[in-house]
């Protein structure tokens, strides 16, 4: 798949297989105790995927892979005044 800009795309919706690898690579090896529960992760991703910050996997407040940062259960969403998850 060809990489492109795309709005409220995750990784692999914007074609960056080699990027989504990796950040499942770092996810495992995140310690168990750290690590943000499944259905929660599942939660804080849709959130994002309907988010006008959400470009390419990126989030534009923090510059974070988004599938990375929701990862740690002690992680916040960056938008400041909204506060998303
Ligand atoms: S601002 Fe929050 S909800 Fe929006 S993409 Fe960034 S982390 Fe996700």
């Amino acid at each position: 798949m060809e990489l492109r800009e795309c709005k409220k795309c995750l990784l692999l919706q914007s074609g960056d297989e080699d990027n989504h690898k990796l950040v499942q690579q770092y996810i495992a090896k995140i310690k168990p105790e750290e690590k943000c529960d499944g259905a929660i992760y599942a939660q804080r991703l849709e959130i994002c995927k309907n988010c006008d910050n959400l470009i390419s996997g990126s989030c534009i407040k923090c510059g974070c892979y988004v599938e990375f940062r929701a990862a740690f259960k002690n992680k916040k969403c960056p938008d400041t005044k909204l506060k998303k998850w």
